[in-house]
């Protein structure tokens, strides 16, 4: 039996759909992305590039005992001795799993995540070991420590064997502080929750706007991207960026319209949650009321 969650209260959790108790633990096995890129599928996805003098994982799961998990992994992956860390934006199943890396591991983000992250990062913890047992236990007692870099708009990360990752920060979307990491010469996205495949888009509490996280994918096209490993959903090819782009602009755009017409911002939601429902009918959509919230807003 299928058991409705309650809609929660930072709409992280709403669009994503929160797994089952069982699947906030990720497990040790892997699937290529491309030639230098791996990734373990679940909550979220982590991506581990291995280059030939050092590997960097993007993402932490949720809490040590994944973050331990993933960095076994990399070992596994990568047996030498330098591990790189970055996280693609400050919410728990992507951060609070540093604790289980070791001692030695350089931790780097860009500096929006950074102060995301001392803004809202004990809060938002707060919030998810609120929600069951399972997630109390699995974040207790994360202290979150201090990033041993922090860069501005992008870091070039030289790992070895002519295996590149950039660093990027875009602009605000999901969150203001989104990461993305570009791998050369693989041309691979790790796109955190600003590419999805066919996921809903949504603006955490404090995140960007719609029309900065198009501004952020107008950029992100221009990387010409081969292969997308997304947080939440299936990894694609590079059409993902501009199917993404497309929904986005066109949830935009069809809202300004109604607002221009009068009609109110919720009944904007149902309507174009309707609409969109049919229009992109390969799109498991709950309702869009939260994006075109967003979008009067602007
Ligand atoms: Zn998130
Ligand atoms: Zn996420």
């Amino acid at each position: 039996m299928k058991i409705l969650l309650p809609v929660l209260a930072t709409g992280l959790a709403a669009v994503i759909g929160l797994p089952g108790q069982a699947q906030l633990i990720l497990g040790e096995e892997t699937a290529q992305i491309s030639p230098h890129v791996q990734a373990i599928l679940g909550f979220p996805n982590i991506g581990i590039v291995v280059g030939a003098n050092a590997v960097l994982v993007v993402d932490t799961g949720l809490g040590p005992r994944n973050g331990a998990t993933i960095a076994k992994v990399a070992a596994r992956l990568a047996p030498n001795p330098k591990l790189y860390l970055t996280t693609t934006h400050f919410h728990p199943e992507h951060a609070a799993g540093e604790p289980g890396f070791p001692a030695g591991t350089t931790l780097i983000r860009n500096r929006a995540q950074q102060d995301d992250m001392d803004q809202h990062g004990a809060e938002i913890l707060n919030t998810f070991s609120g929600r069951n047992e399972q997630m109390r236990e699995l974040l207790a007692n994360v202290k979150l420590r201090r990033p041993d870099e922090v860069f501005d708009k992008e870091r070039r990360l030289d790992l070895g064997g002519g295996v590149t990752a950039r660093l990027l920060w875009f602009g605000g979307a999901h969150t203001k502080g989104d990461e993305l990491i570009f791998v050369e010469p693989d041309q691979t996205l790790i796109s955190g929750d600003v590419v999805q495949n066919k996921v809903a888009p949504n603006i955490a509490a404090d995140g960007g706007t719609p029309a900065s996280w198009i501004a952020v994918l107008d950029q992100i096209e221009r990387l010409g991207a081969l292969h997308v490993l997304p947080d939440h959903s299936a990894p694609g090819d590079g059409s993902l960026v501009s199917e993404e782009r497309r929904f986005i602009s066109d949830l935009r755009t069809r809202a300004l319209e109604l607002k221009r017409q009068g009609v109110t911002a919720e009944d904007a939601g149902g309507r174009l949650t309707a609409e969109f429902k049919t229009k992109y009918a390969g799109w498991p959509i709950n309702n869009l009321n939260n994006f075109v919230k967003s979008v009067y807003a602007e």
